[in-house]
C-alpha cells in the first residue's frame, strides 16, 4: 500500500513584490460622516517630528534629457511630502503605533532635500512599461557614486509629465518596485489643489494621492481594502482605492498596512544593521475555527528575531481576480513573541462566496516580513477555513526516543522538542551512513492513534521521501501499518492511517529521501 500525502495548502513566501496599481478607480463616498480628510495646515511653524529619523527616504527628481524640471518642484514636493509624512503619522498613531512616520531629508522645515539626477537617455527610454528599470540602473550608478546622498534603502523617484497638455499628465513609470516606486509630477501638482472641484482638484488627487499610495509600496505595503462598513467611518484604504480618494475624501492606512511601516527603515528612530535580513521564523501550529461568525486563528511559531506584529489578508482570489486590492486585513500584537489570536468576523468580509488566499503575515522588529499562505472557500457564506488547522496532536511532552540506528548530525530527540529549527540528521559527511534509517518512540501508554505528523526543516534538500511505519506495545513484536510518501514541504503534514491503530511504540523506517541520498533529517513528528 502506497500512498500519496495530501496536506494542508500552504507555502511559504517571503515578499518581494513587483506592485502595479490600477490608476483609475473611482470612489464614491458620503462627504458628510468623513473623519479626517487630509489636513492642509500651513507646516511652517511646526518642528518635524521625525527630522532625527536616523533613515530617510529618498526622494529623487529624474528628468530624462528631452525633458526640463517643472517650475517650483522642490516647494510643491517638498509640501507634498511633508503633508504625506503627517498624514501618514497620525494614520500610524490611530493603529495603536504612536506619532511615528518616514524621516524625509530636510533643509528647513519646510523644505526637503530632493536629489535631481539627469537620465543619460530620453523619455522614450523610460516608458511606464519596462522604464522602471532603467531609472534604477541609473539611479544605482549614481548613489555608487554619491554614497553619502543614499538616505536610506527606500526611494521615492519622480518624474515629469511626458506630455506637453498641463491637464493630462502621464507617461512615466509608476507603481513599486521593491523598496523604490515611482510617481510624476506636472505643473498643477500641489496640496493647494487638492479637493478642489473641477480637473484641477481630479488630477491632484489622482496624481497626489497615486504619489501617497505608490510610497506606501516602496515602503513595504503591498494592497488592501478597508473592511466592510469602514469606508462610512474611515474612508477608503490608501493601499487599495486611496489613490483616487486622498485630499477629496477620508483616506486610512488600514492596521495591516500600519504595522507594516511600523517596522519600516525610514520610520524607525534606532539604527540597526540587519535592516530585511531574513529570519528563522517557523510555525510551529495554526488552528482556524469559525465561532460566532468569526474566523478565530491561533497558533505558536519560533523565530530568531522578535516579531512585533502578526497580520492577516483575507484576499478574494476567484480566477482571474485582480489580486490583493480587495483583501481585508486585521493586525495583532503576538502574546509573548511565540504565539498569536487573531479574530476575523465575517460581516467585515466584501463578499462570502467563492475561492479566498488567506496570507498570514509575521513582521520582525528589523522589517523582514514572512508570509504564509492558504487557500479555502466560502460556501453559503461559510468559509471551509477549519481544514487549516494542524491536527490535534496528542500530548508529546513526556515521549521519548528509545532508539535510533544514527544520530551523528542532529539527535532524533530533537523531532519531539516542539522547536522546527532542531532535526534529527543522520551522518552525512563521508563516509555517509547508509539508508533506510529508523527512530523508535516510545509515547508512555497505549493511544488509539488516527494518524502522524511531520515536519521538514526548512532548508528543504534531502527532505523524507519514503517511508514505512510500524507499530508495537512492547518493543519487541512489531507490525507494519503501511509504507507512505512524505512530500517536499515545510507546514505539517499528515499521515492519516487508514483506521485507528493502538500502540505504545511507533517506529519510522526511511528508504529513501528526495535528492537520492543517504542521510535523512526530520524536524518534527507527532501523532494524533
Ligand atoms: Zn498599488
Amino acid at each position: 500500500m502506497k500512498k500519496s500525502l495530501f496536506s494542508t495548502a500552504a507555502g511559504l513566501m517571503l515578499f518581494f513584490y513587483l506592485f502595479s496599481c490600477s490608476e483609475n478607480v473611482i470612489e464614491t463616498i458620503d462627504e458628510s460622516k468623513l473623519t479626517d480628510k487630509v489636513s492642509k495646515k500651513s507646516l511652517s511653524s511646526i518642528t518635524n517630528p521625525w527630522k532625527d529619523n536616523p533613515y530617510k527616504v529618498n526622494i529623487v527628481y529624474f528628468v530624462p534629457n528631452d525633458l526640463d524640471t517643472i517650475p517650483d518642484y522642490k516647494g510643491r514636493l517638498s509640501r507634498i511630502m511633508l503633508q504625506l509624512q503627517e498624514f501618514y503619522g497620525k494614520n500610524l498613531q490611530n493603529a495603536g503605533y504612536g506619532y511615528t512616520s518616514f524621516g524625509l531629508d530636510l533643509s528647513s522645515d519646510t523644505s526637503v532635500n530632493i536629489l535631481t539626477v539627469h537620465g543619460k537617455n530620453g523619455k522614450s527610454s523610460y516608458p511606464y512599461s519596462g522604464g522602471g528599470s532603467a531609472v534604477i540602473t541609473e539611479l544605482n550608478e549614481y548613489f555608487n557614486l554619491h554614497p553619502d546622498q543614499k538616505k536610506s534603502s527606500h526611494t521615492l523617484i519622480i518624474m515629469p509629465s511626458y506630455y506637453t497638455d498641463p491637464l493630462k499628465p502621464g507617461g512615466p513609470p509608476f507603481y513599486g518596485m521593491g523598496r523604490n516606486c515611482f510617481a510624476l509630477d506636472y505643473p498643477g501638482m500641489d496640496i493647494d489643489k487638492l479637493g478642489i472641484p473641477g480637473t484641477e482638484g481630479y488630477l491632484a488627487t489622482k496624481w497626489i494621492g497615486g504619489l501617497a499610495h505608490e510610497l506606501g509600496h516602496g515602503l513595504n505595503a503591498p494592497h488592501n481594502k478597508e473592511l466592510k462598513g469602514e469606508h462610512s467611518t474611515l474612508g477608503t484604504a490608501l493601499m487599495g482605492a486611496g489613490n483616487s480618494s486622498y485630499g477629496k475624501s477620508a483616506t486610512f492606512l488600514t492596521k495591516a498596512t500600519a504595522a507594516i511601516f511600523s517596522t519600516s527603515e525610514t520610520f524607525s528612530t534606532i539604527t540597526r544593521n540587519d535592516w530585511y535580513q531574513g529570519k528563522n521564523h517557523r510555525l510551529s501550529s495554526i488552528k482556524a475555527e469559525v465561532i460566532d461568525n468569526k474566523i478565530i486563528l491561533t497558533g505558536r511559531y519560533l523565530s530568531n528575531a522578535k516579531v512585533n506584529s502578526v497580520s492577516v489578508y483575507h484576499d478574494p482570489f476567484p480566477a482571474g481576480a485582480n489580486k490583493d486590492y480587495d483583501a481585508v486585513t486585521w493586525a495583532s500584537a503576538p502574546i509573548n513573541n511565540s504565539s498569536f489570536k487573531i479574530e476575523c468576523p465575517l460581516d467585515k468580509f466584501h463578499t462570502r462566496n467563492g475561492d479566498y488566499e488567506m496570507r498570514l503575515t509575521f513582521i520582525h522588529e528589523n522589517g523582514n516580513i514572512v508570509r504564509y499562505t492558504y487557500k479555502y472557500k466560502f460556501e453559503n457564506e461559510h468559509p471551509d477555513i477549519e481544514k487549516i488547522s494542524n491536527k490535534d496532536f496528542i500530548d508529546r511532552t513526556h515521549w521519548e526516543i528509545v532508539e535510533t540506528d544514527n544520530e551523528e548530525s542532529g539527535a532524533a530527540k530533537n523531532v519531539l522538542d516542539f522547536d522546527p529549527a532542531t532535526t534529527w540528521h543522520t551522518r552525512w559527511r563521508s563516509p555517509v551512513k547508509l539508508l533506510p534509517h529508523h527512530f523508535i518512540v516510545d509515547m508512555k501508554s497505549q493511544h488509539q492513534i488516527k494518524g502522524f505528523g511531520f515536519m521538514n526543516r526548512s532548508n528543504q534538500t534531502d527532505c523524507i521521501k519514503d517511508i514505512e511505519l510500524f507499530k508495537s506495545n512492547d518493543n519487541i513484536n512489531w507490525a507494519s501499518i503501511g509504507k507512505y510518501e512524505l512530500i517536499l514541504q515545510k507546514n505539517w503534514q499528515y499521515i492519516d492511517l487508514p483506521q485507528q491503530e493502538s500502540m505504545r511504540y511507533v517506529k519510522l523506517k526511511v528508504t529513501k529521501n528526495h535528492a537520492s541520498n543517504q542521510f535523512v533529517h526530520l524536524a518534527e513528528f507527532a501523532a494524533y
